[in-house]
């Protein structure tokens, strides 16, 4: 699907707008809109996950629980470090707020195809804004969303342009949930995936 051009504007003023977003909680999607965002404008690497986990809807933090703790190890294997994170490296996600879980489950429930529309319009303007020069797509719905449908298998451990001239760079879900990481070849996609992020690091921030 074709996208119109989205303008860039004031960071604090969309955070600020993001922040007040209730669409999905008056719709009835969710129990209780938190909307999170983190990062500024001189972010060069934006990650764009799934959507915020529990922890992150209480402690009002992102990528705080264990999936996103391990993201955040992966970026410190890259040379990041712990100051990078919601400064130079955005924290941003396909939805906004926490999605409830799955009933009778402990995994989170997958944002609807209603849900992701209806916060899609606030991702977009957050990109135009910062200009990121690296996509980094954290899971599959990020993935499916922005860079391909090909199983993961084919795209992790590979780096590609967008056309916005954007460096993107395909990671697998952490999520204890995902068996995916189990099997030994996909380490090695990992290890290569964060090898990618190290030299974008080096191309983005010398
Ligand atoms: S998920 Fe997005 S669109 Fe829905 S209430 Fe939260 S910020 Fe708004």
């Amino acid at each position: 699907m074709n996208r119109s051009p989205v303008e860039a504007r004031s960071l604090p003023v969309l955070q600020a707008e993001i922040r007040g977003c209730r669409k999905c909680e008056d719709a009835g999607y969710i129990a209780e809109a938190n909307p999170l965002t983190r990062g500024t404008t001189n972010a060069r690497f934006f990650i764009i996950g799934q959507a915020p986990s529990r922890t992150d809807h209480e402690s009002g933090g992102m990528y705080l629980g264990p999936a996103g703790r391990k993201l955040r190890g992966w970026f410190v294997e890259a040379g990041f470090d712990e100051a990078d994170f919601g400064t130079t490296i955005y924290f941003a996600a396909i939805t906004k707020c926490f999605p409830g879980r799955l009933p009778g489950k402990s995994t989170d429930r997958l944002p609807s195809r209603a849900e992701q529309a209806l916060c899609r319009p606030w991702l977009d303007a957050e990109i135009a804004t910062v200009n990121p020069a690296v996509l980094v797509l954290f899971g599959g719905l990020a993935i499916t969303t922005f860079l391909s449908r090909a199983p993961l298998s084919e795209l992790v451990g590979n780096v590609y342009t967008n056309d916005d001239g954007r460096t993107v760079i395909p990671l697998p879900h952490s999520s204890g949930a995902s068996l995916w990481l189990n099997a030994p070849e996909n380490k090695a996609k990992l290890a290569r995936a964060i090898d990618r992020l190290r030299e974008a690091r080096s191309d983005a921030l010398q």
